[in-house]
């Protein structure tokens, strides 16, 4: 509703037939998990590689569906981009991780990274939805990470450029998520207006074993210092994966050696603050 413009929804014709996929999930589910608000976020926390300082938050959804119990992104993401109901959900996690960090946590020098699918980011009226939320919780834009998978920018690359660009003139970070493990890397970095890229876990993961895992590392680093960007690792698991980054120059360490993605309540516990 916040998203003024019609939404298109490209994948309507084609399920047409039984609105269900996957796990059993339905068009009618996703409709009223949204009125009803079953979608929430967990926030998994994120620090500066050099001083061990907290950084911010990734905000990751959750629902919790009445039958099906607690889904995960990968059981209804897909689906609510096929159902045409992706910018509605994006919408509502948006408000309330802005609401929950800008009413719970008392730093506001900590940024709140989203994941935005490709269509989500075709369309002209995300942009000043994505303001008038940030400005209606006097949360400065400048705090706002957007992911983008790497694939996500070259659906429809001209459109996508426009809304980019518009995010990063009001201040807006936007990070390239999974990088390195698709294709058209480079170029989309130069061409696009990143602040951040996102190191995928699967280098990480293969970092304490694999010689060339540690060299991609080394490069994506390099690369992205060369155009001004900040790297963030995503998978830290344990702390010598953490050393090895901090000494290859990795700006931002993600992953379970840091924290769990926490619910917000939990994620005031770790950082020793009450909660509720
Ligand atoms: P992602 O952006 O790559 O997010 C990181 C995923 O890695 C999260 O899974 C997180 O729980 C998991 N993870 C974090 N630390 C570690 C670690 O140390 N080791 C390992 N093995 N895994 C770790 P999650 O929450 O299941 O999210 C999966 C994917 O779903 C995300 O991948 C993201 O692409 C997508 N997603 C999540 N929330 C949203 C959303 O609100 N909108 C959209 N469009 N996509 C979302
Ligand atoms: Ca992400
Ligand atoms: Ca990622
Ligand atoms: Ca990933």
């Amino acid at each position: 509703a916040l998203i003024a413009q019609p939404i298109e929804r490209p994948m309507a014709g084609k399920l047409a037939q039984p609105q269900t996929a996957g796990v059993g999930v339905t068009r009618e589910h996703m409709m009223r998990a949204l009125a009803e608000r079953q979608f929430s976020l967990v926030y998994q926390p994120k620090i500066n590689c050099r001083e061990g300082q907290l950084a911010g938050f990734e905000a990751l959804a959750r629902w919790e569906h009445p039958e099906l119990g607690a889904l995960m992104p990968a059981d209804f993401i897909a689906h609510a981009e096929s159902f045409g109901l992706i910018d509605e959900v994006t919408v509502l996690l948006l408000e309330e991780g802005i609401g929950w960090l800008s009413e719970r946590i008392n730093d506001n020098r900590l940024t709140l990274a989203f994941n935005m699918a490709a269509t989500t980011l075709t369309r002209p009226a995300i942009v000043d939805c994505l303001l008038q939320l940030c400005a209606d919780r006097a949360f400065e834009p400048g705090r706002l990470i957007i992911e983008i998978a790497e694939t996500g920018a070259t659906q429809d690359p001209v459109r996508s450029l426009d809304v980019m660009t518009r995010l990063r003139l009001r201040g807006v970070r936007l990070s390239i998520d999974d990088f390195g493990i698709g294709y058209s890397s480079l170029s989309q970095l130069v061409r696009l207006p990143f602040s951040e890229v996102k190191i995928d876990k699967t280098f990480i993961a293969a970092a304490s074993h694999s010689s060339e895992a540690r060299s991609i590392i080394s490069a994506i680093i390099g690369l992205a210092r060369s155009l001004e960007l900040e790297t963030v690792a995503e998978g830290v698991e344990d702390l010598a994966s953490f050393h090895q980054l901090k000494s290859a120059g990795c700006d931002f360490a993600q992953g379970y050696f840091i924290g769990r993605p926490m619910t917000g309540d939990a994620v005031m516990t770790w950082m020793g603050q009450p909660a509720a």
